[in-house]
C-alpha cells in the first residue's frame, strides 16, 4: 500500500512538474514573442446589414509561434492576461491596427470603410496611463479618434470602480465604445443605461445555435429590442448561414460579423476584399 501511495505521489508531482515547465515555456516564448516579430494582427470585416457594405474590421491578433505554427488568442491570452504581458501586448495591437487602418483610409477613399475594432483587455482597462497611451497610439499614426472603436467585456466594465469615467474619457476623445460578448457575463442592459456605450455585441454563443434552439432566439430578440429603446445600436457577432442573417436583418440589428461573410483576413487578403466592395 505504501508502494502504490508513494507511486501515484510521484506520478502526480511528475506530472504537475510538465505542466509547470511547459507553462514557464511559453511565458519566455510570450515574452519575447514582441521583440522578434513574431505577432500577427488579422481583420474580420463587420458588415452593415442595412447597406451590405463593409462597416469595418475587427482586429484579432495571431501568434506565428516559430515551432507551433499560427497559435489563436485562446492559447496564449490567459496567461499573458495573468502575467501582465496583455497591457504591453495590447498597446501593439492597438498601434498596428491603427496604423493599418489610417493606411487603408489614405490609400482607399472611395470605399465604405469607417471603423477599425480593437480588443481590450481588463488589465489594459484599468491601467491609469491608458488614456495618454491611446492618445499617444492616434497621434502616432495619424489616425482620426472617430475611426477607432474599443471592445471591453461586460465583466472588464463591471469589475472596475472607475469605468464610468474611464469610458467618458475615450468618449470624450471621439472614440467609439462597445461592449463585447454581451450576454455572458452579469450585468444587466438597464445597469449599463449610464455607460456612454454606442454599441453592443452580442455574444456569438447566442447566434450560433438561432436556427434550431427557440430560446436563444428570443433572447437575441429581446437584446436587440431594448439596446434599441437604450439608443444603443447592436453587432451580431458569429454568423455563419444566410437563416441567421435573414432574422437578425428582420430584428433590424445594425451590423453583423462571422464566417457568413468572412473569417479574419491577413492584411492583404482583407484590402483586396475592401477593393472589391
Ligand atoms: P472576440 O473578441 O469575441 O472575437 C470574436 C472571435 O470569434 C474571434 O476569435 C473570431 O475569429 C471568432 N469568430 C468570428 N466569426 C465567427 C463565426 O462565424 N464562427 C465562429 N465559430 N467563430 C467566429 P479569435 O480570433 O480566436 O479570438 C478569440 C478571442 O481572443 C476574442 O474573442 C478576444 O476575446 C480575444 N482577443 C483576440 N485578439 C485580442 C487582442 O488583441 N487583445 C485582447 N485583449 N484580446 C483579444
Ligand atoms: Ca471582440
Ligand atoms: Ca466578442
Ligand atoms: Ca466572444
Amino acid at each position: 500500500a505504501k508502494a502504490s501511495g508513494k507511486a501515484r505521489f510521484e506520478l502526480f508531482n511528475s506530472e504537475m512538474y510538465a505542466s509547470a515547465l511547459a507553462r514557464l515555456q511559453l511565458e519566455t516564448d510570450l515574452r519575447r514573442a514582441i521583440e522578434r516579430d513574431e505577432f500577427r494582427v488579422y481583420y474580420q470585416p463587420i458588415v452593415s446589414l442595412a447597406s451590405g457594405s463593409i462597416l469595418g474590421f475587427e482586429a484579432l491578433l495571431r501568434w506565428q509561434h516559430p515551432e507551433r505554427g499560427l497559435l489563436n488568442p485562446t492559447d496564449f491570452i490567459p496567461l499573458a492576461e495573468e502575467t501582465g504581458l496583455i497591457v504591453q501586448i495590447g498597446y501593439w495591437v492597438l498601434y498596428q491596427a491603427c496604423r493599418q487602418m489610417q493606411h487603408w483610409l489614405v490609400n482607399h477613399r472611395n470605399t465604405s470603410l469607417e471603423k477599425i475594432s480593437v480588443n481590450l483587455s481588463v488589465k489594459q482597462f484599468s491601467q491609469p496611463d491608458l488614456i495618454e497611451r491611446i492618445g499617444q497610439i492616434l497621434n502616432s499614426t495619424g489616425l482620426d479618434a472617430k475611426n477607432l472603436v474599443l471592445e471591453i467585456t461586460e465583466s472588464a466594465i463591471v469589475e472596475n470602480g472607475q469605468a464610468i469615467a474611464t469610458l467618458s474619457q475615450l468618449q470624450e476623445l471621439g472614440i467609439e465604445l462597445s461592449i463585447d460578448d454581451f450576454g455572458t457575463g452579469y450585468s444587466s442592459l438597464e445597469r449599463l443605461y449610464n455607460f456612454p456605450i454606442s454599441v453592443l455585441k452580442i455574444d456569438r454563443s447566442f447566434i450560433n445555435p438561432i436556427s434550431t434552439d427557440k430560446r436563444n432566439l428570443e433572447i437575441v430578440e429581446i437584446i436587440v429590442s431594448l439596446a434599441h429603446k437604450l439608443g444603443v445600436n447592436v453587432t451580431a457577432e458569429g454568423v455563419e448561414t444566410k437563416e441567421q442573417l435573414t432574422f437578425l436583418q428582420n430584428l433590424n440589428c445594425e451590423y453583423a460579423q462571422g464566417y457568413f461573410f468572412s473569417k479574419p483576413l491577413d492584411n492583404l487578403a482583407a484590402i483586396e476584399l475592401i477593393r472589391h466592395c
